[in-house]
């Protein structure tokens, strides 16, 4: 069974939270997933088309130097401002920053005008921005049970509350490492854990002793049929014993840790005791809480239980930010704690928002201005968008037929390159359709009938007489 073994963790009980990443901030880095970098060499020069990075070398180098400074810590109360025209990699560039900068540091991508909104103060959403960019990598040495799974039987009973139906009493788990097997019959709660990792037989996992989580490391290729596409790796058998020690390193960031204490669960999972750190009673995070996690945090930190790991805030179209956020903006960027911050607008001179008369470079105050370092994007050339469709392409595993990705760079040279990464998907929607595995010219031909590109649509408005 799941009985406790002490955590040799002085005063850290809680388990480890599972880090969490909200939907919409995945779905804005899916499509950079072919940017590992900046590709720069030891002396912080431009290698040609590497790390999933085309062109772009000026910028690629100037971002060098911001890692350089970041990493020794000389870019503190100074941001990052990208300026340059839709699609020419900011949001890019912004990512392989973050990327050069570590592994899991965390990256927390907004637009402007996500500020306004009619539940949440602006400063809010700009306070908790910086919190999401902040990391917190929790070590803790645990009791686990480590191996691979070679059995899973849920054992059903009768339900004595209700009477009848039955509901699963306890699970037999078969563990394998290479020095020999074991049977563990744990609590029902982790048949939940289970079902929701989708752990299988075959699979590698570590039960903690104390607490019951679950987590699936990877597929070991003694079971494995197939290559395991998730994890992109096979997991060799667990050397050790079934039970040992082992060190966990569990990644979450400071806005996770605000909101699982803003709402406590007073359950038994693991970010419902993680949630608990602060006694409260509320419902919102406020910057009371904030500052309580914060001491909780410093503790950990001071103990050598965990360490901050600071990420990057990216706030894309900064222009569209107003007055009151650019002051407290100002006031972030001094915060001890505070993440890297890179703006980045296509703006030139306009007028601040939430001012009727201040008109300032990129719509940005002055003072935050003097602030920034700014790096200039520059637009691509139709080899460049080609080679930027082809790394796309590979990606999605989208096979194209003969003069294809010369027709959409030049279709990506009339608009924009995003318009053309853009059509690539329904390409192939249309494609499948016809029963063809690769897309072909007419796919795309059909693509451009049925949709426009920015600049075509502002154009059949305009002669359509409509122009505002
Ligand atoms: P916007 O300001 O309109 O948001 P942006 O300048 O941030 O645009 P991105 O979103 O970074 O542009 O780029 C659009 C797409 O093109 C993304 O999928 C990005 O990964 C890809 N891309 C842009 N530049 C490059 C490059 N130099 N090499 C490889 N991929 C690139």
């Amino acid at each position: 069974t799941s009985t406790a073994g002490s955590s040799s963790t002085p005063a850290h009980n809680a388990p480890l939270p599972p880090s969490t990443t909200s939907t919409a901030r995945s779905s804005r880095i899916a499509p950079h997933s072919h940017i590992k970098g900046l590709g720069l060499d030891p002396e912080g020069f431009a290698l040609l088309d590497t790390a999933g990075f085309v062109g772009q070398n000026q910028a690629r180098e100037a971002c060098g130097v911001i890692v350089d400074l970041i990493k020794s810590r000389k870019f503190a109360g100074r941001a990052l401002l990208l300026v340059g025209g839709p699609g020419t990699g900011k949001t890019a560039l912004a990512l392989a920053v973050s990327h050069e900068l570590g592994a899991k540091v965390p990256f927390c991508p907004m637009v402007g005008s996500e500020v306004y909104s009619t539940e949440v103060k602006k400063t809010e959403v700009l306070a908790e921005a910086f919190r999401r960019a902040i990391g917190l990598r929790i070590k803790e040495t645990k009791e686990v049970y480590e191996g691979e799974v070679t059995e899973l039987t849920p054992s059903e009973s009768e339900n004595p509350l209700s009477g009848y139906g039955k509901t699963v009493s306890h699970v037999v788990v078969g563990l394998k490492t290479v020095k020999g097997t074991k049977q563990l019959r744990l609590d029902p709660t982790i048949y939940e854990a289970i079902l929701k990792e989708k752990i299988v037989v075959g699979d590698v996992i570590y039960v903690e002793a104390n607490t019951g989580a679950v987590k699936r490391v990877g597929r070991s290729d003694a079971y494995a049929s197939s290559y395991d596409l998730e994890s992109e790796t096979y997991v060799p058998l667990p050397k050790g014993d079934v039970h040992k020690k082992k060190e966990l390193v569990q990644d979450v960031t400071l806005g996770d840790l605000d909101a699982a204490n803003a709402r406590p669960q007073g359950g038994q999972d693991i970010m419902s005791v993680m949630g608990s750190l602060v006694k409260s009673g509320r419902t919102e995070v406020t910057e009371k809480l904030r500052k309580e996690v914060n001491k909780v945090v410093q503790n950990y930190v001071d103990q050598g239980v965990a360490e901050v790991v600071p990420g990057v805030v990216f706030i894309d179209e900064v222009h569209m930010l107003d007055i009151e956020c650019f002051t407290y903006l100002n006031a972030l960027l001094e915060d001890r704690m505070a993440p890297t911050v890179i703006f980045a607008t296509n703006r030139g001179n306009s007028v601040v928002r939430g001012t009727t008369d201040i008109v300032s470079a990129h719509g940005i105050p002055v003072d935050l201005l003097d602030r920034c370092m700014i790096v200039k994007t520059e637009s691509y050339t139709t080899e460049q968008i080609a080679k930027v469709l082809q790394l796309r392409a590979n990606v999605e595993g989208l096979k194209l037929g003969a003069g294809v990705l010369e027709k959409l760079a030049v279709e990506g040279d009339k608009s924009s390159l995003r318009y053309a990464l853009q059509l690539l998907t329904p390409a192939s929607i249309l494609a499948s359709l016809a029963g063809r595995s690769q897309i072909e010219i007419e796919d795309v031909g059909e693509m451009n009938e049925l949709f426009l590109d920015a600049k075509t649509s502002a154009a059949n408005i305009a002669a359509a007489g409509y122009e505002l």
